[in-house]
C-alpha cells in the first residue's frame, strides 16, 4: 500500500503515522506527524519537512498492530533503509 510520510531534512528520517493517534517524531526531533490514515497532521518547521509517498508490503491492520502493540517496526525509515522490514522498496516523490 502507499502511505503519505514526510523526510526531515536535518537527519534524513522517513516518518508516517501508523494510527490515528500514532504521534511521533524523527531522530532529531524536527518534525512530528500524527493522524494515522485519517488526516495527516505533521508539525515542525515547514522548512525541515519534505513531503513523500512510500510504498510498503503492508496493510493498516498491521500497522495499527505494530503501534498498539508497541512493537515499532515500523513508522519511522532510517536514511531510507527500511528498518526491521524486508523486500520491499521505498520511492520518494
Ligand atoms: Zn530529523
Amino acid at each position: 500500500m502507499e502511505i503519505s510520510a514526510i523526510k526531515c531534512k536535518k537527519c534524513g528520517d522517513i516518518i508516517f503515522s501508523r494510527a490515528r493517534h500514532d504521534f511521533h517524531s524523527c531522530s532529531c526531533e524536527s518534525i512530528y506527524i500524527d493522524g494515522g490514515f485519517d488526516y495527516c497532521r505533521m508539525a515542525g518547521a515547514p522548512t525541515n519537512i519534505e513531503s513523500c509517498k512510500i510504498q510498503l508490503d503492508i496493510t493498516k491492520e498491521e500497522l495499527f498492530d505494530d503501534w498498539n502493540n508497541g512493537n515499532d517496526k515500523y513508522g519511522l525509515i532510517k536514511d531510507t533503509v527500511l528498518v526491521g522490514w524486508k523486500g520491499t522498496n521505498v520511492f520518494e516523490s
